[in-house]
């Protein structure tokens, strides 16, 4: 059934039809049954393939007894935590159900039919799902060298903009924006203007003008910052991420989250996961050698790609990416085409860990050849 026959779609909120459902990588265990393939390698959703590290798993593991209750609504302990380690009043603080979660209060607090909200092409696809959810319209500016326009997204933004989107790095490909040219487009935008910066990668971005844009918080009343325990925290499954914010923001959007929206583990594991800088550099470092091992065999392949600062790769393949990635599917290895993305001949590749590396290059290659 099309959605146009869809009974209840006239029942919808405005935007509803016109949503294209997120596509989620399949489970492991589903892929495997599928392809009768065992022992693949999962390199799709930009995982940190570390897993958490020992703080964070100490903290899980002790509240195992607490199940029965809820988690802390008001997520004290967590915004404590992270208030001190950014240097920010704890009433700056928004967390979420993952920084989706986050992403999707802002659009719910600040966009509406009839207003706008402005990102760029080949954007996180969480821009535009959750702009649309709420009826507001999407302006999409075309990228520059893979990466976001700034020019082009600042001709965009009218007096109908309530939120500019800028994931840096950009997922999916990879590209990062400079300290000074980002900022001076956030003080070029008008203060009816919520900018939102998504730095969901800031661990793994090694670049001296790389900026860290919760710095700016105080400058910029009409910036939110968002971060996430899902990469280099290697806390996907719990999920958990937040939004630092002017004060006044962060109430807005806390009288529109549920009081619940972050489980007790989450909560836990991400107060212990924030300061265990040891983990967050062993992640980095992994990640640091397994680039190379792409960038290396790509070079050896004679494969075009975007560089990039984050934990994944975006290869070009220079033909359809579908049929490589159904190829590269049967011989168990994991990775996400970015068609989805406007990106229909590349392939995103997670860093993961160097043996799961190896295969996947082995695979690439073996593919391409035939
Ligand atoms: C992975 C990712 C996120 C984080 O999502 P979570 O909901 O925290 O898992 C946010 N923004 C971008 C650009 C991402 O790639």
């Amino acid at each position: 059934m099309t959605v146009q026959d869809n009974p209840f779609l006239p029942l919808t909120a405005p935007g509803i039809a016109g949503l294209t459902p997120y596509v989620p990588g399949k489970p492991v265990s589903e892929l495997e049954r599928e392809l009768g393939i065992r022992d693949s390698v999962k390199l799709a959703s930009n995982e940190n393939p570390l897993g958490p590290g020992p703080r964070a798993r100490e903290a899980i593991a002790a509240l195992m007894g607490e199940i029965g209750r809820y988690p802390d609504g008001g997520g004290f302990e967590l915004r404590r935590v992270l208030a001190e380690y950014h240097g920010v009043p704890q009433t700056a603080v928004t967390i979420g159900n993952g920084s989706n979660d986050v992403l999707d209060l802002i659009a719910r607090t600040f966009l509406y039919p009839g207003v706008e909200s402005v990102f760029s092409e080949h954007a996180f696809a969480v821009y535009p799902i959750s702009t649309q959810a709420v009826g507001a319209a999407a302006r999409v500016a075309k990228a520059r060298d893979y990466g976001n326009d700034l020019d082009a997204m600042a001709r965009l933004v009218t007096d109908k903009t309530r939120v500019v989107w800028i994931a840096n790095p950009n997922n999916p490909t990879g590209t990062w924006l400079a300290a000074a040219p980002l900022k001076s487009f956030i003080e070029s935008m008008p203060r009816t203007c919520i900018v939102v910066v998504d730095e969901a990668y800031t661990d793994y971005v090694g670049e001296p003008d790389f900026p860290d844009a919760t710095h700016w918080l105080e400058q910029f009343p009409n910036l939110i910052v968002t971060r996430t325990f899902a990469k280099a925290h290697g806390l996907a499954a719990l999920r958990v991420g937040y939004g630092l914010s002017d004060p006044r923001v962060a109430d807005l959007l806390n009288r529109v989250r549920q009081p619940f929206n972050v489980n007790a583990f989450a909560q836990a594991a991400a107060a212990a996961a924030i300061g265990d800088l040891e983990h967050v550099r062993a992640s980095v470092e992994f990640n640091r050698a397994g680039m190379r091992q792409y960038l290396d065999a790509f070079k050896r392949l004679g494969l075009e790609y975007i560089p990039s600062v984050g934990n994944f790769i975006t290869v070009d393949l220079g033909r359809p990416a579908g049929p490589v990635n159904h190829e590269l599917l049967k011989r168990g290895v994991i990775v996400r085409p970015v068609g989805n993305y406007g990106l229909p001949d590349h392939l995103r590749i997670s860093i993961g860990l160097e043996a799961e590396n190896a295969r996947c290059i082995a695979a690439l290659e073996d593919v391409l050849a035939s």
